[in-house]
């Protein structure tokens, strides 16, 4: 035996398409996850660009604004020394330096000016650096006395004729701009030099305050001006050995160690630089005050703008997922709408297949209905004619009967006439009209059984239903057979009381009554008691029975179950056909009633029940 092919198209189902399918679909995640990727990257480094350009922008914005600042808090006073060198007082002062009361004249006058347009401090040297007089005079901490031939701004003047200079006070230990202007001697050397100290440590307070980095380095990169003080003194980049030794030697930022602020180069690329406990982070724009030899520079940070470029980066990324997902959604629902209408289409193409074979089935149904109707027609109309025939072949049973019916009342109409005609001869009138009487009679009964013969030959059919009295019908079939009945002495018992009254034609009705009796006359031929009992009785509510019962010893058992079969006869040929029980039969059905055949003691039994004519 062939052993049963394997399930190869389940496995290949597995191993074919769907799988492949969802391969790809992975795959198409994956590509889509990659995607969603790529945009969220490229998003945070445009916008991290465009940020940093725009913190860039902003800072060179703010930078110019600073030095402005800046240019008009060093410019403001850089007047007062240029006017003080030109002042006579002052001219006289040098001419005399040890005089106590021109030394207290500019004593007073210095105070006066500097409490006035509010600088740190304004002194007098003399040509050899030594204070002569000073604004703080009477301070505790007064430069009067101190020699500060080794300043750079002492220096710069008396050899330049002006000097400007930022540095850390070596009595007061505070920083701030000297400005110093030579005064002329009258030889036409230099008598002394008038300087003036601006204190520039409120401009990093405002700085602070404004929340903005900025930082003020002088030419060798120290940073002598800062919003947070721990940039201050210190080196944007490594000092030379030159500069460290010069800024030591001048004492330009006191006792500072000089410890470099960046590591790397200040001027490119992003900074890192402490701000208390915090690192600030962040890109610098700086621009050059060439005049001082300063260079201010502007730290913007850039925090806000990566915290800016991030949240776009996350924007897009969501954006795009939200864009994704509405693609793959409205992708499903196209996919969805597509088989849900191809769905739709085959079912519409199917009922519309099934319409087709249901009408056409319709249609050969109706045909059969009308062919089934013709048939019906038809049938009814060679039941009709059977019926009729078997009814003619019924009369033509009793004809030998029927016409010793007729031949009876013949022969005593003869009798009577020639017996007529001899009292007419004696003129005995009264006997020949009691003769002629009795002949009409005669003649009476003749036309009656003619009439009977005729209404019983005649066709009828449904149309003729009507109520009818049972007792009638059985007596118009006595009539017919009325002759058999007295020639073989058969005692007929009749009892069908008056009221029993069915639905039928009367004329079929009486057919199967005749037939009924037909054969039970024929079945007592050879019996010498012959007996034919007719009774009516109700049958439930609705129904009659009637039972034609004779003597003749009843239906052989053998034969019960075909007696009602066409063509089904235990008589001689030209004695019975075998239609009458199958046609009477046939009758009493199509009256809505049946007929059934039993024996009793002596003979059989044939039951009609029929639907009562109620009313
Ligand atoms: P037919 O009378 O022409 O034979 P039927 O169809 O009337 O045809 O009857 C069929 C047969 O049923 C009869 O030949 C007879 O054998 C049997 N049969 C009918 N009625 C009786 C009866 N009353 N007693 C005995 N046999 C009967």
């Amino acid at each position: 035996m062939r052993a049963p092919r394997p399930p190869a198209s389940t496995s290949s189902r597995w191993t074919g398409r769907p799988r492949a399918l969802l391969r790809s679909l992975w795959l198409g995640r994956w590509a889509l996850a990659a995607i969603a990727l790529g945009v969220t990257l490229a998003a945070f480094a445009v916008s991290l660009e465009a940020s940093t350009q725009q913190t860039r922008r902003e800072a060179v914005r703010r930078l110019v604004i600073a030095e402005a600042v800046l240019r008009a808090a060093v410019d403001r006073y850089q007047y007062l020394p240029t006017v003080l060198a030109l002042d006579r007082q002052v001219h006289d002062f040098l001419a005399d330096v040890e005089a106590p009361d021109r030394i207290a004249a500019v004593n007073e006058k210095f105070e006066a000016i500097a409490r006035a347009s509010q600088v740190a401090a304004i002194y007098i040297l003399d040509a050899d650096g030594l204070t002569r007089g000073a604004s703080n005079w009477n301070e505790p901490l007064t430069y009067v006395g101190r020699s500060y031939a080794y300043r750079p701004y002492f220096l710069d003047a008396r050899a330049k004729g002006a000097a400007r200079y930022f540095g850390v006070g070596t009595t007061t230990s505070l920083p701030g701009l000297f400005i110093g202007k030579a005064v002329p001697g009258p030889d036409g050397g230099v008598a002394g030099v008038v300087v003036v100290k601006v204190d520039l440590e409120g401009l990093q307070g405002e700085w602070r305050q404004a929340g903005e980095r900025i930082l003020v380095s002088d030419a060798a990169g120290v940073v002598f001006l800062a919003s947070e003080p721990e940039w201050k003194y210190r080196p944007l980049r490594p000092l030379t050995e030159t500069d460290a030794a010069r800024i030591r030697n001048a004492r330009q930022y006191g006792d500072s160690d000089l410890r470099p602020l960046a590591g790397s180069d200040f001027a490119s690329g992003p900074v890192w630089l402490p701000a208390g406990p915090d690192m600030v982070r962040g890109v610098v724009e700086h621009v050059g005050m060439a005049d001082l030899g300063w260079t201010i520079w502007y730290l913007a940070e850039t925090g806000p703008a990566l915290r800016q470029a991030l949240l776009i980066a996350l924007a897009s990324g969501i954006a795009c997922l939200a864009v994704i997902f509405g693609l793959a959604a409205a992708n499903q629902r196209r996919r969805r709408l597509r088989s849900e209408r191809a769905m739709r289409l085959g079912l519409e193409r199917r009922v519309a297949a099934r319409t087709r074979d249901l009408s056409a089935a319709n249609d050969r149904l109706r045909g059969e209905i009308a062919e089934r109707e013709r048939a019906t027609v038809a049938l009814r109309a060679t039941q009709d004619e059977l019926i009729h025939a078997g009814r003619l072949a019924a009369l033509g049973q009793i004809s030998t009967a029927i016409s010793h019916e007729i031949n009876q009342p013949l022969a005593a109409l003869r009798t009577f006439l020639s017996s007529t005609a001899v009292f007419h001869e004696r003129g005995d009138a009264a006997t020949v009209a009691r003769n002629l009487e009795r002949m009409t009679q005669v003649t009476q009964r003749i036309t009656e059984i003619i009439r009977h013969l005729k209404a019983f030959a005649r066709k009828t059919g449904p149309e003729h239903r009507e109520a009818v009295g049972l007792r009638a019908a059985a007596e118009s079939a006595l009539d017919l057979v009325q002759a058999r009945i007295r020639g073989e002495g058969v005692a007929v018992c009749c009892t069908i009381p008056p009221e029993a009254q069915v639905r039928a034609e009367p004329v079929r009705l009486e057919q199967v009554l005749l037939n009924l009796m037909v054969n039970a006359l024929d079945a007592m031929r050879e019996v010498s008691e012959r007996r034919l009992e007719l009774t009516a009785a109700r049958e439930g509510d609705s129904c009659w029975r009637l039972s034609v019962a004779d003597s003749g010893g009843g239906i052989a058992e053998k034969h019960m179950a075909q007696v009602f079969d066409p063509f089904f006869t235990t008589k001689t040929a030209g004695e019975g056909l075998g239609l009458g029980l199958s046609l009477s039969s046939l009758i009493v059905r199509d009256f809505g009633g049946s007929l059934a055949a039993a024996n009793a003691a002596d003979g059989a039994v044939l039951s009609l029940v029929l639907p009562a004519a109620e009313g």
